[in-house]
């Protein structure tokens, strides 16, 4: 693995106007993603993991410039995206691809598995048709679909094979970085394993980088070389998978810790320590944003809002008692 970033995100902020409880109340902003710095270096997994509405599939499309940032910059391969002219971005975005999390509404019904994942070639102008045909066939290898399948519509794959031809047009412009949105989420388990697996087998062959976003925490852990936590819009730790389960320290990636279960016999306790529900990202705690549900607060995490520190290399926190 190198150890250049391929991706620095810089303070980062995403907010929506959105409209007051009452008729007469002026737009409030809704804090998606509020302040966060975030390093991926080539050739690694980043793992992002946080409940849902935490702010992880909105800093995803920030990543890929899907969508613009409210202020913060995203740096791919050191160079500001919002730098970049039309022509650069649309040549970076062969670079930087994504995996949905929903293979059954990601791919169009009404075009067959060949010409969904002959589509960005298409798209940039790669190739001709037979060598076009000859490419999609070769993807399809790579990720375990029959070429012979090609002419078959999304309906008539299940949905392992469906995220298969996700992973293939995802491929099929030869990225280094791609992000996976709750890649296997939607899989049944039996299902999950092999897709991750198949993650992993690419990236170690085709020397990919990911930003690889998951609610579950033992996906995030079995697939990273770093993993890192968000809530409400925030990063509240990033440390390295190595002896992650007796490194992390922040009170919510402890809680997400118990709260995930485990099935080896002396392994975490399976009931969750984390009660209630996550805020309102439009009217977000004031000072540290977990400490609702912290059973650490203290009178200043009200008051201050704790930084993202380096407490030691490969990890980060931000936590005033930690
Ligand atoms: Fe808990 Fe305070 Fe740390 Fe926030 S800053 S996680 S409220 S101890």
């Amino acid at each position: 693995m190198e150890d250049s970033p391929i991706i620095s995100i810089e303070k980062l902020k995403k907010h929506y106007p959105v409209k007051g409880t009452s008729l007469f109340s002026k737009p409030v902003l809704l804090k998606a993603v509020d302040g966060v710095d975030l390093t991926i270096e080539q050739g690694e997994i980043m793992g992002l993991v946080g409940e849902s509405g935490c702010g992880k599939s909105t800093l995803c499309r920030l990543a890929l410039r899907l969508e613009e940032p409210t202020k913060g910059s995203v740096l791919f391969e050191g160079k500001d995206l919002s730098l970049y002219s039309q022509k650069e971005l649309r040549l970076a975005r062969r670079s930087m691809q994504m995996i949905f999390q929903d293979p059954y509404s990601s791919l169009s019904p009404r075009k067959t598995a060949g010409a969904i994942i002959e589509e960005p070639l298409i798209i940039y102008g790669l190739g001709d048709r037979k060598s076009r045909a000859a490419q999609v066939k070769e993807l399809m290898k790579e990720v375990g679909l029959d070429p012979d399948q090609a002419n078959r519509y999304p309906h008539e794959f299940s949905g392992g094979e469906r995220q298969r031809i996700g992973i293939a047009r995802a491929l099929a412009l030869k990225p280094q970085f791609v992000v996976a949105d709750e890649p296997v989420s939607a899989l049944d388990v039996s299902i999950q394993a092999q897709i991750v697996n198949l993650l992993l087998d690419l990236q170690e062959r085709f020397g990919l980088t990911y930003l690889f976003v998951s609610h579950d925490l033992n996906v995030v852990e079995a697939v990273s070389d770093h993993i890192a936590v968000m809530y409400l819009g925030k990063m509240m730790e990033v440390v390295g998978k190595r002896d992650f389960e007796v490194s992390a320290r922040h009170p919510y990636t402890e809680a997400l810790l118990t709260a995930a279960p485990v099935a080896a016999p002396g392994g975490r306790p399976v009931k969750s320590v984390l009660e209630g529900e996550i805020p309102s990202a439009v009217a977000p705690p004031s000072g540290c944003v977990f400490r609702t549900r912290c059973p650490y607060a203290e009178s200043v995490c009200a008051e201050e809002v704790p930084v993202l520190r380096q407490i030691r290399p490969n990890h980060k926190i931000a936590c005033h008692l930690r």
